[in-house]
């Protein structure tokens, strides 16, 4: 069937979008190019996108390192299957990853998107434990206000009331979640267990530590789930519990990953290396969809010595020539740029420029951590507010629930990112 409706009309009538209610799908701009930090739209206008366009491009739209390696794949080996047969761009992103990555994270699984990655490491935890002979260790720990994606396991991780997926508790498998780390990374660490909350790990550990495969968190920053920044300590206190219990501890690094927080990786900055690490989002600085999940020797060695001995998973387009092509570009970009510059000088502008709003009414808190800022409203903001602000101040924000918030390309001038925090804080002033 043809349809004879305007563009705009068609998207509303026909095309999903995400969290995004599809009988009353509300104003949509609709995006005609992008280059660096600027989204181009059909009526002309422009918006800086102060999201990175869910936190991928880190080096800008459109760059061209990034454009021309995909094009090259593309008039080479776009795609080709992985079972059996390797090539060239899956070797040179693996080299790349392995040399960036903590040591002793060296073995890669490529997959598609964040949220697969993160049900291959969760099944990756499971089968390491039957190949041990731990058969019983099927359960997860985790966090409260985490997001790890959106299939079947990745939900029984998230948040159970606040992280977007409390409608399907029925169908899904309950989970072990502790208090989230109440310790800030602005507050001084406290030694005692009960004050710094590794206590309830501690207890959790203890009582049902035999049945628990692997705990999963995000480093340091909670995304999704809040925009909430806990103490690195406590995930040095909760890798010596693991190990003691012999619980694998899973990073979701896919937002926090490649630079986000002014450190390549949380673990970084932590000083922690889990056992198996989640990556996805800026890995090919957002030119197109591809995630890793990698592990340790000892648990791909572990798995491969069992009787079943190989990994029961295997997506059709896994290590997809044309995105590894795009992550190397990207990786190369980090290796040679200077991220950690942009990324210090974004951190120290947006310190200075969104302070201000913490005084003002509704707000509740501000904070800063590398590339990432954000207003906490004491009431839920609509994003609505936002998007309607777009074509006014050019800047492209997308608040969710308490928090108004930017994650912009590491790329920003300071010019541009002024805008984005004055388009912040006079968003702050509008929602309270
Ligand atoms: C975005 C995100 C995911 C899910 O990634 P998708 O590519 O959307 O499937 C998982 N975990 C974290 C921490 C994320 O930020």
């Amino acid at each position: 069937m043809t349809s004879d409706l305007s563009s705009r009309d068609f998207d509303a009538a026909h095309l999903w979008h995400p969290y995004t209610n599809v009988a009353d799908p509300g104003p949509m701009h609709l995006i005609t190019g992008a280059e660096g930090v600027w989204l181009t739209r059909d009526d002309g206008g422009q918006m800086i996108d102060a999201m990175s366009s869910w936190w991928c491009t880190i080096h800008g739209h459109r760059h061209p390192q990034i454009t021309s390696a995909m094009t090259a794949q593309i008039d080479t080996l776009p795609h080709v299957m992985f079972g059996g047969l390797t090539h060239d761009p899956a070797i040179e992103l693996g080299r790349k990853l392995v040399g960036m990555l903590p040591d002793g994270l060296d073995r890669i699984f490529y997959c598609d998107s964040g949220s697969v990655s993160v049900e291959v490491a969760m099944k990756m935890a499971v089968q390491y434990h039957i190949a041990t002979g731990h058969e019983d260790k099927v359960e997860f720990a985790t966090i409260r206000g985490g997001y790890h994606g959106d299939t079947w396991k990745a939900m029984s991780v998230c948040d159970p009331i606040n992280g977007m997926h409390g409608l399907f508790r029925g169908a899904l498998q309950i989970q072990h979640f502790l208090p989230r780390p109440s310790v800030t990374i602005d507050q001084d660490w406290p030694e005692d267990p009960v004050g710094n909350g590794l206590a309830a790990l501690s207890k959790l550990l203890i009582e049902k530590g035999n049945r628990i495969a692997a705990l999963i968190v995000e480093p340091v920053v909670q995304g999704a789930g809040g925009m909430y920044f806990y103490h690195p300590e406590w995930l040095k206190g909760a890798k010596a519990l693991c190990e003691a219990h012999d619980v694998l501890m899973i990073f979701d690094e896919i937002a926090t990953g490649f630079g986000r927080t002014g450190h390549l990786f949380a673990a970084d900055l932590a000083g922690v290396t889990p056992d198996i690490i989640c990556l996805g989002k800026a890995l090919t600085g957002g030119h197109i969809s591809f995630a890793a999940t990698v592990t340790s020797r000892e648990v791909a060695h572990g798995i491969g010595n069992s009787e079943a001995g190989v990994f029961m998973h295997g997506p059709t387009y896994m290590a997809n020539p044309l995105a590894c092509a795009a992550g190397i570009a990207s990786l190369s970009l980090l290796e040679q740029g200077n991220w950690q510059v942009q990324t210090a000088a974004i951190e120290e502008q947006m310190r200075a420029e969104l302070e201000p709003a913490r005084t003002l009414p509704g707000v509740c808190d501000v904070r800063v951590l590398g590339a990432i800022g954000v207003i906490e409203m004491e009431g839920w903001v609509d994003p609505r507010i936002a998007h309607a602000k777009a074509v006014e101040t050019g800047v492209w924000l997308r608040p969710f629930a308490h928090n108004i918030y930017c994650m912009p390309p590491f790329i920003i001038s300071p010019d541009e990112l002024s805008r984005v925090t004055s388009a912040m804080v006079d968003l702050a002033k509008g929602a309270a």
